[in-house]
């Protein structure tokens, strides 16, 4: 503690996907009911916590990191470390971190804020728990988002399908649901903070509700948020075979749920495909992208792809490249496949020399660009729906936001604009996305 403040200083970093910044998220919102200050990360403090990401090798390397800048800043500090990579790599940290240390298991994300203030020392088999045993998602609830314009809605947590090359399921456990009241209470607390636009979001989220009882789906819940709050929401990652016509028809009715989807295709070589253990091939893709299209021809369709995957030949590459190039997808997030220790890739045979993963990573990175393009293009002299960013310090001309289908957009308006929707139509392309002009105010 300083001298000047007996307030306890309390300085977090978080690491990796939407979920994991969510439960950041509440945990500055509960420290905000605290008496504690909430510094920057850089800072000097007296508790660290660190929301540690496990994804990839590199994600468990840039946490160990993120651990050791906390114990030089102030070795006295207390250190609370959680998260995907503390999950499953508590002896891996322990020896890193010789003072005092606190390890929250994903399944106990919501006692993080009282054992970062209490003045014990944790018990870690406490803390830590067997992820797979837990079959409740932590209650969390988040008041404040940071950023004024759009926040992430968490709806679900864990996943059961152990696709080859994830860790996921072993670092989150099995899938476990919010209940839709407490999802639309979070959405009420958004909605009255003056957030705009959410992001629902999960490990899988596609899954939605097939653990709760009574079972329900992600378009009951999708439903029934659209009638209580009128904001706009966004769906994050869905696996190609829960992209139902259920859903694009209610997508296409409601102009409140934008037409944008995010799909992990990961390859589109069958036989690689059934190596990751996905459950869907090219083919299905292919027409699953038709559906698409044909319910809602504007809509954004993002696609996460990974190259070199143990055993993928020049063919099969060839197979993931042709089937991307010939569909109509927007987007690309191209990963160069990373061995994860502790799933069943790992120890697969055909491992891809990274000279020839990065050849990959180049070409599909190139087709992104062209698709991109190529989309944004398609959709100049529109006049579409914007959200204006809101954040930083921009001066009029130099606004920006998201079109209802992703698509990035600057333009000029006063700083007044931010967390506003307006009618943009769309002129040109610009350097990050297309540039605008302001046609009219809100829509709704
Ligand atoms: S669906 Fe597959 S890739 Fe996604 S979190 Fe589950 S195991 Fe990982």
């Amino acid at each position: 503690m300083t001298e000047t403040s007996q307030k306890k200083r309390v300085a977090l970093t978080t690491l990796g996907c939407k979920v994991n910044q969510f439960e950041s998220a509440a945990f500055l919102s509960s420290f905000a009911e605290r008496d504690v200050e909430v510094v920057p990360f850089a800072q000097e403090a007296d508790v660290y916590i660190v929301n540690t990401c496990a994804v990839t090798a590199k994600a468990g390397a840039q946490s160990r990191q993120m651990i050791r800048r906390a114990l030089r800043k102030n070795p006295e500090a207390r250190l609370v470390v959680t998260g995907c990579y503390a999950q499953i790599a508590s002896q891996d940290i322990l020896e890193i971190v010789a003072q005092p240390l606190c390890i929250i298991g994903n399944g106990f994300k919501h006692q993080l804020v009282d054992a970062a203030l209490s003045d014990q020392h944790c018990d870690l088999e406490m803390l830590m728990g067997d992820i797979s045993r837990r079959d409740e998602i932590c209650p969390l609830e988040v008041t404040s988002f940071g950023d004024r314009t759009r926040a992430y809605l968490r709806v679900q947590d864990g996943c059961n399908s152990f696709c080859s090359y994830c860790i996921v399921p072993f670092t989150r456990g099995r899938s476990r649901s919010q209940l839709s009241d407490q999802v639309v209470r979070q959405a009420r607390i958004f909605a009255e903070e003056g957030y705009r636009e959410l992001v629902v979001t999960g490990i899988h989220t596609g899954v939605y509700g097939h653990d709760l009882e009574p079972q329900t789906n992600l378009v009951s819940l999708l439903r029934q948020l659209l009638q209580e709050w009128p904001l706009r929401y966004r769906v994050s990652s869905l696996d190609p075979g829960e992209i139902t016509d259920e859903l694009l028809q209610l997508m296409a009715a409601e102009e409140n749920l934008m037409p944008h989807l995010h799909i992990p295709l990961q390859s589109g070589d069958d036989r690689i495909l059934e190596k990751m253990h996905r459950r869907y091939r090219g083919e299905d893709f292919a027409d699953l992208i038709g559906r698409i299209k044909k319910i809602m021809p504007a809509a954004a369709i993002g696609v996460d792809v990974l190259a070199g995957f143990p055993g993928e030949d020049d063919q099969a590459f060839q197979n993931t490249y042709d089937l991307l190039a010939g569909l109509p997808v927007t987007y690309l997030h191209v990963f160069p496949y990373s061995k994860r220790p502790g799933t069943v890739a790992a120890g697969m045979s055909g491992q891809v020399l990274k000279k020839i993963k990065d050849g990959r990573v180049a070409a599909l990175r190139e087709l992104a660009d062209r698709k991109k393009k190529e989309f944004y293009e398609a959709h100049l002299g529109e006049v579409r729906e914007v959200l204006v960013e809101s954040g930083g310090r921009r001066k009029s001309a130099a606004m920006k936001g998201f079109t209802d289908n992703y698509i990035p957009v600057s333009f000029a308006a006063p700083i007044t604009a931010a967390n506003q929707l307006l009618k943009v139509r769309l002129e040109q392309l610009g350097e990050e996305g297309v540039v605008g002009t302001v046609v009219g105010q809100e829509f709704a």
